[in-house]
């Protein structure tokens, strides 16, 4: 095993640092799963401005919000802006 994954390669992994997410319904599946078990993760959303680290609870609830055209909309401080990776936290 890599210390560096993909959620979606591995999909039985249990989701520590070393978990990146795309936008992939298994990737978001990974992150309800892992809400589901109570492991108390938070999530790095790198943009190309900043950075916040949220809960994997509040990920996988605006990854699921399907009345936002983009789940991370809320976070973005301009419209140059962008999310460029999200990955598990390292805390
Ligand atoms: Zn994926």
């Amino acid at each position: 095993m890599n210390d560096i994954w993909i959620a979606h390669d591995e999909p039985e992994r249990p989701l520590a640092f070393g978990a990146w997410f795309c936008s992939c319904d298994s990737c978001t599946m990974a992150a309800k799963a892992s809400v589901e078990r109570g492991d108390n993760l938070s999530v790095v959303l790198k943009r190309n401005m900043g950075r916040d680290v949220i809960s994997l609870d509040k990920y996988v609830e605006l990854m699921g919000n399907v009345n936002i055209n983009y789940p991370f909309q809320d976070y973005m401080e301009s419209s140059e802006d962008t999310v460029r990776e999200i990955f598990i936290a390292d805390v």
